[in-house]
């Protein structure tokens, strides 16, 4: 996957905090191998690494994201930008009834997607009417009037035994009909050939120039990869449509042909269909394709998580303190066992974070009530105590027990733990500083 690629091409630079511009160069090349691999289309591949360059170079630097990581949150931002951002929902004419037009090559799931729009309308409160213009295939009007009557919703097809219909007749009648019926919205199901062609455009235009469609929806097969761009292009130009569907999901394309046919035609995806059941269709989601088409789960969120958790300026501030092993003084103890609590809930993501999982060990000894008395503790001794807690005597101890309202013990364990984290840091400052050897690099 993606994110196995990144993370080779980066395990020279763990750890380096920012993003240059050979560090975006050689993640745009796996990148790009990604995306030919999902079945996007060359042209598309090429204007869309040029803008995730673009936006990548422009990109503030993480302090709590890897390059790797948040090259991949770059290239995942852009992806769902382009597919759409938020979904867009059916526009319904004013005047009953709205006309949804469908589009599309041969067994794309044209017919299917009728009984799924007409199941799915019924449930929002619609009265759907289904309306069969496919008259080329002998089977088609039947297999129309099945889905419907699995789906719950009325059909319109010409009477069998008159030849072959006129589509664009049924059409234009079928509309006067579901006005007559009190039927709100119309979904005209069409004919398909298996390859693009004339006639069939031809008769697609005149269907909707006949119906006047509120909504014409291009169905694709997501299992057609590359040749998504030509199909979609066709019909852009023979029929025209103002969104999109996706069907077949369910297989194991990696839904490149989203990206493909939205980036050639502007037109939103509006709806995804994953299965031959009625039920296997829901309105589009262009965070869930761009994980998809990147082929990694919910890494996303674990990123996202993390980053809105780590606060950043923490993150390097301490990184700076741990470099130097005598920097790191009990006033930076408290602040990190301050800036640790605020991180609490997340503790079980700080693996992720570069040399963060060795903190998991401190997190368990923080509570509320501990940290207020080191906080007073601390704050009892001297400036220099704080820095040198070497001079920490017997009667210094008694002087910050009587301080701070604590015993005598309470002093003496907690310089006991500021002398292990002084350790622990030291560990992690010399494992930071030698790339290749500690824990920072695997
Ligand atoms: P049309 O020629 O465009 O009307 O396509 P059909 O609706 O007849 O569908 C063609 C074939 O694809 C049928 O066997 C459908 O059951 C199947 N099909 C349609 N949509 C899906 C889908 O989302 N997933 C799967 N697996 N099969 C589908
Ligand atoms: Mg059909």
């Amino acid at each position: 996957t993606l994110s196995d690629r990144l993370d080779k091409v980066f395990t020279g630079l763990r750890g380096k905090g920012r993003l240059s511009a050979e560090d975006i160069d050689a993640t745009a090349r796996e990148i790009r191998i990604a995306l030919l691999e999902a079945d996007v289309a060359l042209p598309v591949v090429r204007a869309f690494i040029a803008s995730v360059k673009e936006r990548a170079a422009g990109a503030e630097v993480s302090q709590a994201l890897n390059p790797a990581q948040q090259m991949i949150k770059i290239v995942n931002d852009e992806l769902v930008d382009i597919l759409g951002g938020e979904t867009r929902r059916i526009r319904y004419a004013k005047q009953s009834p709205t006309v949804i037009m469908l589009a599309g090559l041969q067994g794309a799931g044209k017919t299917t997607l009728a009984g799924k729009l007409g199941r799915w309308l019924k449930g929002q409160g619609h009265t759907p009417l289904l309306v069969a213009c496919d008259l080329q295939r002998p089977n088609a009007v039947q297999q129309l009037s099945v889905v419907a009557g699995q789906a719950g919703v009325d059909v319109f097809a010409p009477e069998p035994g008159n030849g072959v219909g006129d589509p664009i007749a049924v059409a234009r009648e079928s509309i006067d009909f579901a006005r007559r019926t009190m039927h709100d919205v119309v979904v005209v199901d069409t004919a398909g050939r298996l390859g693009i062609d004339a006639e069939l455009m031809a008769q697609a235009a005149g269907i909707r120039d006949a119906v006047s469609p509120d909504e014409t929806l291009f169905v694709v097969d997501a299992m057609i990869g590359q040749d998504a761009v030509t199909t979609a292009t066709a019909f852009q130009e023979g029929v025209g449509f103002s969104g999109v569907v996706l069907t077949k999901l369910d297989g194991d394309a990696r839904g490149g042909a989203a990206l493909s046919v939205r980036h050639v035609t502007g037109q939103p995806i509006m709806f995804a269909s994953t299965g031959e059941k009625l039920a296997d269709f829901d309105v589009f989601h262009p965070e869930r394709m761009a994980s998809r088409i990147l082929g990694m789960g919910d890494v996303l969120t674990l990123i996202e998580q993390a980053e809105q958790a780590f606060d950043a300026d923490q993150a390097e501030k301490m990184a700076g303190k741990l470099a130097s092993r005598e920097g790191f003084t009990l006033e930076d103890f408290l602040e990190q066992m301050l800036a640790i609590r605020k991180m609490g809930p997340i503790a079980n993501l700080l693996g992720m974070l570069p040399g963060a999982g060795q903190m998991k060990e401190q997190l368990k000894q923080v509570d509320d009530r501990d940290l207020d008395r080191t906080a007073a503790i601390i704050r009892s001794m001297t400036p220099a105590e704080r820095v040198t807690p070497k001079i920490i005597n017997a009667s210094r101890r008694v002087r910050i027990a009587n301080g701070s309202g604590v015993s005598v013990t309470d002093v003496n364990q907690l310089l006991e733990r500021f002398a292990q984290a002084q350790k622990m840091m030291g560990q992690m400052a010399g494992s930071m500083g030698m790339p290749g050897m500690g824990p920072m690099s695997k």
